[in-house]
């Protein structure tokens, strides 16, 4: 199943310029089985997102959230929302919180804002770290990504990081089979079993040809 694990609705990020309906439209239009919903330091509330998934049955409707600690951006999945995850103060302290709750995590446009991002974080805390995305496109921060997640033995994810139309269908991954529940898409994440896709990765027509980061 195509899944994009991140993405952002003018529901709750001030900064995405897109509905969940037309989100969750045009996912189904450009052939995604499902995607999870990452707003910037928010959970959706559970009958929000039933409406949602009542309102598009064919779509696999997840959520998590992105949350900022300090200079980073790090997509959370857990299998109940928590907000007090939105008070740790460092990787460290939200890796040990999104441990403790059997969830999953991985920093997002990591080369975005810090061409020096590894020299930031002395130890990443997280399993999977996010390579490609509509905020990070370019093919040297993307090989940087690629070349940090080989050297700490970290798993690659793609996804759009959508906050408009653009990216929605062109930056996914692909799971061997098909989950139905945030446990088990936590699950499959963790066992690592998904191909990454992005404009940008060898092998795929490169639709977003490098560009200043907006
Ligand atoms: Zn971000
Ligand atoms: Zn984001």
């Amino acid at each position: 199943m195509k899944l994009d694990c991140h993405t952002h609705t003018s529901r709750f990020s001030a900064c995405s310029v897109i509905s969940p309906d037309d989100l969750l439209k045009l996912a189904r239009e450009r052939d995604l089985d499902g995607l999870v919903l990452t707003e910037h330091n928010r959970f959706w509330p559970p009958d929000e997102v039933s409406w949602l998934r009542r309102a598009f049955p064919e779509l696999l409707v997840f959520t998590g959230a992105e949350i900022t600690v300090g200079p980073h951006h790090v997509v959370v999945f857990l299998p109940r929302p928590d907000t007090s995850l939105f008070l740790c103060g460092s990787l460290e302290s939200l890796s040990s919180a999104v441990a403790e709750r059997d969830g999953y995590a991985f920093v997002a446009h990591p080369f975005r804002f810090n061409p020096n991002f590894d020299e930031l974080v002395r130890n990443y805390p997280f399993a999977a770290i996010e390579v490609a995305s509509f905020n990070q496109p370019q093919s040297d921060r993307v090989e940087l990504s690629l070349e940090y997640a080989r050297r700490h033995d970290l798993q690659p994810i793609t996804a759009s990081d959508a906050h408009s139309s653009d990216p929605v269908g062109d930056y996914f991954i692909k799971l061997p089979e098909a989950v139905v529940s945030v446990d088990e898409l936590i699950a499959a994440l963790h066992a690592g079993d998904f191909d990454l896709h992005a404009p940008v990765l060898p092998g795929n027509n490169n639709k977003f040809p490098d560009r200043d980061i907006f």
